[in-house]
């Protein structure tokens, strides 16, 4: 299928906007959802809403089938060696919270490094600056090429036998950089560190293998990857999770409870307390059948493939200057850019006229953008639905743009 074909199943994407027919660029932001999607939740919802892990009757029986049997498809996604390793939380921030205030604090003391990089989303910075504090361990910054990417010399020279956590990124959310997650993990455990990775940008458009990565902790947000807002996955190795606390208590996270004590339910579930996500992760199964059926691998092609026709575009266009690694194969599929004199919200507000949907603003990474040195950027991201065509659609936009701005001033 190609992507003219795969845009026809998302139904979103057939409509006008602003008297345009709409090129939807901001899939970092949120993705859009397929048919098989949103039936997937029409269907839970009509036919088999009932509460899990309760009822013994029908209903409830079978939306425990398919809450658990999503759990198992996303074991199988990422290759984790077993379900009780996968945990349903709210998205990335939450499971990477979900590590900072049980495994971090449980782990890291007084003095120790807690290990992240500049390129940071908010979700994997300030969990980490928050348990600093608490703690009075060190916050250190591994240092950042021109380019936007981290060199695995610099990692070495920063991780240390004191650091505790290195929490890095895998596609950085601005830069579109790919982050030698699997090299970086080895010089983590070489020092003793546990290696904790945001794969909110990475597991929607690439194959995750947690087990080849051998990180500790891995988490990501089922509505950046074609599925619903309001589900996401913390990974974690057993040996981890079974000694964490969890962070939240109440019903379906117990085993025994007394008056004065309490016994929490095995793994998963002890990190599930109240009523589960239970659409939302039926939905982010039916998310993970559609991106197996196109294939991971022709889904990662495809988005190098429309990195380097923007790159080469855009390098036509006077006056914008792109921010990350120059090389397509060294980013994901995103564009962040600048055009002179022009603010990023006009940017995207002259290419919403044109049907044009871009981000503008800081994009949740404050600290990237003092590095960069600029208050905040436009960003076009790119996913399976995307195709040349809304590429030079968006091209022919930022001339126009350039063009209004200089009558303007
Ligand atoms: N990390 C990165 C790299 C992101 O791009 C995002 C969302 O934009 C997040 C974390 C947070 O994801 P969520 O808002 O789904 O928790």
């Amino acid at each position: 299928m190609n992507a003219k074909e795969i845009r026809k199943l998302f139904p979103i994407l057939d409509q006008e906007v602003n008297g345009h027919p709409l090129v939807y660029l901001d899939s970092a932001a949120t993705s859009q959802k397929p048919y098989t999607v949103i039936e997937a939740l029409n269907n839970y919802y009509r036919e088999d809403n009932s509460n899990v892990h309760r009822g013994v009757h029908t209903l409830g029986t079978r939306a425990t089938d398919k809450y658990e049997g999503a759990r198992e498809k996303v074991r199988r996604f990422i290759n984790a060696p077993s379900t009780s390793e996968i945990i349903f939380t709210r998205g990335t921030t939450t499971s990477i919270n979900t590590i900072a205030s049980s495994f971090g604090n449980d782990h890291v003391k007084e003095g120790d490094e807690i290990v992240i990089s500049y390129m940071e989303h908010h979700s994997n910075l300030i969990p980490w600056q928050q348990l600093a504090k608490k703690k009075g361990a060190i916050l250190k910054y591994v240092p950042m090429k021109e380019d936007g990417t981290i060199t695995l010399d610099d990692v070495r020279n920063t991780v240390t036998s004191n650091t505790k956590i290195v929490a890095i990124m895998h596609v950085s959310n601005v830069l579109g950089t790919i982050n030698p997650i699997k090299d970086i993990t080895k010089i983590a455990h070489e020092n003793g560190a546990f290696m904790v990775v945001d794969g909110a940008q990475s597991t929607p458009h690439m194959k995750i293998d947690v087990q080849d990565l051998d990180c500790d902790f891995y988490a990501f947000s089922g509505h950046k990857m074609c599925g619903p807002t309001g589900i996401g996955v913390l990974y974690g190795k057993k040996h981890h999770l079974e000694n964490m606390e969890p962070v939240e208590f109440g019903g379906e996270m117990i085993d025994f409870v007394d008056l004065y004590d309490s016994t929490w339910k095995e793994l998963p579930w002890k990190f599930e307390a109240g009523t589960p996500i239970i659409a939302g992760a039926i939905g982010l199964g039916a998310a993970i059948d559609f991106l197996e059926e196109i294939g991971m691998e022709n889904i990662t092609k495809h988005e190098h493939h429309l990195a380097a026709y923007a790159l080469n575009k855009l390098s036509e266009v006077e006056g914008v200057t792109v921010y990350g690694p120059k090389d397509p194969m060294q980013r994901a599929g995103l564009v962040t850019f600048n055009v002179d004199d022009v603010h990023p919200h006009d940017v995207a507000t002259v290419l919403d006229a044109e049907g044009i949907a871009v981000r503008a603003g800081h994009h949740c990474a404050q600290p990237l953008m003092k590095w960069l040195k600029v208050s905040a950027t436009a960003r076009a991201s790119f996913y399976l639905y995307n195709t040349e065509e809304d590429i030079d659609r968006f091209v022919a936009g930022l001339l126009k743009t350039k063009e209004y701005f200089s009558d303007v001033f």
